[in-house]
């Protein structure tokens, strides 16, 4: 056989965003097209290569640790729709170079697919990036994508080689926002406008899928309850994450709709649950600018008849960067009425620990991202205990995502966590397979 001009056993990482570089990108093109399967049709291999065009001037006008701050929170973003979108197995998020990522994915998808993802992925990069200083305002970056269909004719040189060359193409010509190698776009790539009205029509037909995800006490492993998690199956384009089926209802105004709708359906498969397990639900920043969501929300949940102390409302940290004082008031309302509540994503975002002594907190969900490195790194295990600690005093309750394997399993426990959530124990599951679970 001939020798593999790859060690495709790299796996160097980018020091400053923590995802591959472009060596253990390349390494990891010639590693799945090695071992699939020959007699089966080549490697399915996309790619996406990501360019922010305006990072530069980020770090001439902010500042170079704005402009690292920047870069951090893009391939964050980048890791999460991924993990949101694509198989868990199959996808790889490198940095290879300034403001340059690149996106593959060894997964049957069509090219309409491939190119929904980018025009989705395109979107959550270009949302307002939080500054750390609280005054200062927020920063946005502009990125190109540039899509290519791996044949058997590109070895991993030659994908990132046509890739580049294309995203050099798109910033000189200032055009389009994506584009593929083959220069043809997808036509029946379906518009954002098309898929609206998609989302309505499934809503009403009751096409948006609730998922449950078991949580669990770290003392002594019983369950305690699941969050509900929302999947959208399109006709054409397949699975739509959650992250993205929000942002299609966002651009529409129909979140109220679609959260409304959500938190119904869960409610009522909640309600044959046995009596000592909470049901927890993400809430959006756009819920919350209702001033009447508190009432709205108990009087839906009153119908359903699951008892108001039982629920969990999760918010993520964007929703206190808008009107403190507002939101601050919403949060009072849910808490008269018996709600308890978790700060979403902890550690994700800038983690200002202001809100938390001035808001109605009961608990803060440890985001993912937060127990990667904490096995292997003292750095990450220090600011891990840091938090933990600042938890306590304020006496909020930890829960612990994405928890995968029994080390960090066994590392969150010894550290004083209380709960916990993640594949170790339980994917995300559907009502039946729930109601199963906890009656077996
Ligand atoms: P989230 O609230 O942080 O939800 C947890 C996500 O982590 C879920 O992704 C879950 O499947 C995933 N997860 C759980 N355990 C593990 C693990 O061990 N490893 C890994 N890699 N992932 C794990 P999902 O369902 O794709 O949801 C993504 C996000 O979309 C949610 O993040 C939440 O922000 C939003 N979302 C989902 N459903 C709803 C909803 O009904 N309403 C609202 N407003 N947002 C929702
Ligand atoms: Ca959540
Ligand atoms: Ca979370």
């Amino acid at each position: 056989m001939a020798t593999m001009p790859y060690d495709m056993s790299v796996d160097t990482r980018d020091s400053l965003t923590g995802l591959a570089d472009l060596g253990a990108a390349k390494a990891t093109i010639a590693r799945w097209q090695h071992d699939w399967p020959r007699e089966v049709i080549s490697c399915p291999i996309h790619a996406m290569m990501i360019t922010l065009g305006r990072i530069d001037n980020v770090n001439v006008a902010f500042g170079e640790s704005a402009g690292d701050g920047a870069l951090v929170e893009v391939a964050q973003r980048i890791k999460h729709f991924a993990s949101d979108e694509l198989d868990s197995t199959a996808w790889l998020a490198a940095r290879v170079g300034g403001g340059t990522f690149l996106l593959l994915s060894r997964q049957q998808c069509s090219r309409e697919r491939w190119q929904w993802l980018a025009e989705a992925l395109a979107d959550a990069i270009a949302m307002p990036i939080a500054s750390p200083q609280e005054d200062a305002a927020h920063l946005r970056l502009w990125p190109r994508l540039a899509l290519l269909r791996v044949t058997e004719k590109d070895d991993a040189d030659r994908v990132f080689d046509r890739l580049a060359e294309l995203a050099n193409r798109m910033r000189q010509g200032q055009g389009r926002r994506i584009d593929w190698s083959t220069g043809e776009m997808e036509v029946s790539g379906r518009s954002f406008r098309a898929l609206e009205a998609d989302l309505l029509a499934a809503i009403d037909n009751d096409e948006i899928e609730i998922l449950f995800q078991p949580q669990y006490a770290l003392d002594d492993e019983r369950m305690i309850g699941a969050e509900a998690l929302a999947r959208w199956h399109h006709p054409t384009i397949g699975r739509v994450g959650a992250g993205s089926l929000f942002q299609i209802a966002e651009r529409a105004d129909h979140v109220a709709h679609l959260s409304r709708h959500i938190a119904q359906r869960a409610l009522e498969q909640a309600v044959h649950w046995p009596d000592h397990l909470r049901l927890s639900l993400n809430i959006t920043p756009a819920d919350l600018a209702a001033d009447s969501f508190a009432m709205e929300f108990a009087r839906l949940a009153e119908r359903t008849g699951f008892s108001l102390a039982r629920i969990t409302l999760e918010i993520i940290e964007q929703v206190l960067l808008a009107d403190l004082d507002r939101v601050g008031h919403v949060l009072d309302q849910l808490k008269v009425l018996d709600i308890r509540l978790a700060l979403d994503d902890f550690g994700a975002g800038f983690c200002n620990f202001r809100y938390l002594k001035v808001l109605p907190i009961d608990c803060i969900k440890l985001d993912r991202s937060m127990i990667d490195g904490v096995l292997e790194d003292e750095r990450d295990l220090a600011v891990f205990r840091a938090i933990i600690a600042m938890a306590n005093a304020l006496d909020l309750a930890v829960v612990v995502e994405g928890v995968e394997t029994e080390a960090q399993r066994a590392l969150v426990a010894a550290e004083g966590c209380e709960y916990y959530q993640g594949f170790l124990r339980a994917e995300p599951m559907s009502a039946e397979a729930f109601l199963r679970l906890v009656e077996g």
